[in-house]
Parts: C-alpha cells; sequence; structure tokens
C-alpha cells in the first residue's frame, strides 16, 4: 500500500498507513481525517454570497465528528429526535439547526420546538396541520419537486410539490398561523448534473413570484445538499458548482436573499477511509469472489443502490477481476462486481476509499456482525 491512488490526498494517504501500522485496533473500522473535514467546510458555501451551511447529519452521525464540526462552527440539518439530543449534548444552539424532512415525526418535532428550532419544511397539508398544532409561528418552507437526473442517488419521488401545490400550500401555511420564509428543493444525491441546479433555480424563481403575487415576502432559499464526491468517477468540484448557482442566484434573485446549503456526502464523504479484512477466496464458475469484513449491512450499504467504491489493496500480484461481498449469510450482501484488483491474501488488508458518508449511518448488526468503529485522525 506504498503508492498513494492519485485522488487521495498524500497527507491523508500518509496518515491513515501511519495508523494502521502503530494501532492495535481490529478492523474492521472507518478512518475520518479532520483536516479533510475542515478543508470541505472552508470550501463549501464559500463561493455562494450570503449562504449558511448546514450539515446534513444523517450523512455520519458519529459523535465525534459532529463535534468536531461542531467546533468549526458549521450549521446543521437534522431529521429526529435522536439527531437533536445529539446536537444538543454538544451544546449546539437552536439557531444553527434546520430540519428539512418534510414529515417528521410528533416526537421530533414537539422536542426541537421546546429546544427553539425554528425553521421546518413542509410539502403537504397534513404537515402543515401538524406544523401549525406543534410550531404555531414557527418559520416554515416548502419543498419543491426538481429533476433529479444525473444524480446517483435521487430522492425526488418521496418528497416535494409541484408549483402550484406548493403556492396553495404556501397559502394555507399562513392561514393556519405559520411564517412561509421560503423554498427548498433536493437535486438528488451525488449529483455530477450543474443543470439540475440551474433548472431547480428556476423553478424556485417561478415560485417565488407566485407568493409574492399572494402577499407572501419570502427570505430564503434552501438548495439543499447533492455536492458530489469521487468514488471512480471524476466528478464537477463544488467551487465550480457554486459558482454557476452563485451567478444563477445573482441574477434571478433579489440581492438580500439568504441562501442556505444542506451538504452531507461532500463534507464527510472523501475524508472516510475503512480499513477492513480480507476474510476468504473463492472461484465460482468464472467469477473470482473476495470476501472482506465490511458488507452491505455493516457499512456499504449503498453499494446496492450503485455508489462504487475504490479498493485498495497491498498486493503485488496481477491484477483480476472480482467480486466482493460482505461478511454475512445473505446473498445481498454482495458490494461490488467486475472490480479489478491485484490477488490480496486472506488476513491482508483492504482499503475503501471515499467511504465516510452513508455508511457507518446505515450500519446494522445483522447476522452478529458488530458496526465498525470510526475513529478520527
Ligand atoms: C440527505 C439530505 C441532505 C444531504 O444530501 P447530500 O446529497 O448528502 O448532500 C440535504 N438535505 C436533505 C433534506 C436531506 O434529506
Amino acid at each position: 500500500m506504498n503508492i498513494t491512488p492519485n485522488f487521495v490526498n498524500k497527507k491523508t494517504w500518509n496518515k491513515v498507513l501511519n495508523y494502521i501500522a502503530m494501532s492495535d485496533e481490529q478492523p474492521p473500522y472507518l478512518l475520518m481525517d479532520k483536516e479533510v473535514i475542515r478543508d470541505k467546510v472552508a470550501i463549501i458555501g464559500r463561493n455562494i454570497k450570503n449562504s449558511k451551511v448546514f450539515y446534513a447529519v444523517k450523512a455520519n452521525p458519529d459523535i465525534e465528528v459532529l463535534k468536531f464540526l461542531n467546533s468549526l462552527g458549521i450549521g446543521f440539518e437534522i431529521a429526529s429526535e435522536g439527531e437533536l439530543q445529539m446536537l444538543k449534548s454538544l451544546g449546539v444552539e437552536p439557531e444553527r439547526i434546520i430540519t428539512s424532512n418534510p414529515v417528521k415525526t410528533f416526537k421530533f418535532l414537539e422536542q426541537a420546538v421546546s429546544c427553539g428550532v425554528n425553521y421546518f419544511a413542509f410539502d403537504s397539508r397534513s404537515e402543515v396541520e401538524k406544523l401549525a398544532r406543534y410550531a404555531h409561528g414557527c418559520n416554515v418552507y416548502v419543498r419543491l419537486t426538481v429533476p433529479n437526473e444525473g444524480s446517483e442517488w435521487p430522492l425526488s419521488k418521496k418528497f416535494g410539490v409541484e408549483l402550484d401545490e406548493a403556492s396553495e400550500l404556501l397559502l394555507y401555511a399562513r392561514d393556519r398561523g405559520l411564517n412561509p420564509v421560503g423554498i427548498t428543493f433536493h437535486v438528488g444525491s451525488q449529483c455530477n448534473n450543474v443543470y439540475n441546479w440551474n433548472t431547480a433555480i428556476d423553478k424556485a424563481k417561478e415560485l417565488w413570484e407566485l407568493a409574492e403575487d399572494n402577499g407572501i415576502k419570502f427570505k430564503m432559499l434552501n438548495i439543499g445538499g447533492g455536492y458530489p464526491i469521487h468514488y471512480t468517477k471524476n466528478v464537477v468540484d463544488v467551487e465550480t458548482i457554486e459558482k454557476k448557482i452563485n451567478k444563477v442566484l445573482w441574477r434571478k434573485f433579489p440581492k438580500d436573499i439568504e441562501i442556505f446549503i444542506e451538504p452531507g456526502r461532500a463534507v464527510v464523504g472523501d475524508a472516510g477511509i475503512f480499513v477492513a479484512n480480507v476474510i476468504g477466496k473463492a472461484s465460482r464458475g468464472d467469477e473470482n469472489w473476495l470476501y472482506i469484513d465490511v458488507g452491505v449491512f455493516n457499512g456499504m450499504m449503498e453499494s446496492i443502490g450503485g455508489i462504487k467504491y475504490n479498493y485498495v489493496v497491498g498486493s503485488r500480484n496481477e491484477p483480476k477481476e472480482w467480486t466482493i461481498a460482505g461478511p454475512s449469510c445473505d446473498s445481498f450482501d454482495v458490494i461490488d462486481r467486475e472490480v479489478e484488483l491485484p490477488e490480496p491474501e486472506v488476513g491482508n488488508r483492504i482499503l475503501i476509499l471515499s467511504s465516510g458518508a452513508y455508511t457507518i449511518s446505515y450500519a446494522s448488526e445483522f447476522n452478529g456482525f458488530s458496526i465498525p468503529k470510526t475513529i478520527l485522525i
């Protein structure tokens, strides 16, 4: 493992190799490089005027990760009482917390309001009614459906409403004693299509005008998450995406508008490197199988949704094509196919790059395999 993969920061790579060499910790575990997180936080939002960044906690809710992010002064986007309690335990002020899940549980809503959280999304009449009851007078924003083409993890079907319905819901929210302050959307996670933001912003602009015609004065546009990271394919960088977004916003929206951004993957994804063990090999038919001790159920859930990770092994053997599977007895537990890798030995380490987002947060103890530890380096 002495060669730095070309898109991993050399410093990160050295820290990882050092940690593996010096530590008694048994894999599998997830290493998170604080410097990478710090760099991401410094970059995200920098090229969008008047923006505030709220980290989507579900991407990686490890308490040490949250503590570190809190020390950097970032805001947080949450959806549950569990996420709220963690932030409270760290002393995060309610002004730095928003909640963009358009369908919230009663328990969460009650707790969030009593803690002083004051920004809530909605996209249905029943949610307006719920908010009117639990969050009277609070700031609310409507979630618009926008195209998710080109996103590897589309989210569009579950949430959001079209323009006319959004416009009606805003009036309904106002009539029910809520304070409509703006609009949100999500272009889909791991979005590598910059035009998705353009289309979404155009649509938000239309809604902005409809609302204004109805006497609703907005002040905020929440452009959601979706910034992509480098897995196996090159992606557009955050700076380029934000400069494009900023140009469109500047042209179309009032100059005093406040922009909220809710990145999850882009904040923590690249900072994470999984360290796992090769636990078995087999050839079945014409396929070479490699079994490792992290799989779909204890960290690699997104692989079944199409995320392809980069793997590194220390071997200098000839590359072969592998099907890589996790440790459980479930046949769903296959994390990748047709992966070119030099043949490792059973007992060797295997590293999985860019695995800091949506890995441990999805992990379960299915089949008795424990959830890998997260370690900040
Ligand atoms: C998950 C989520 C995000 C974060 O999305 P990424 O693609 O990880 O940046 C942001 N906002 C909302 C409402 C979400 O549900």
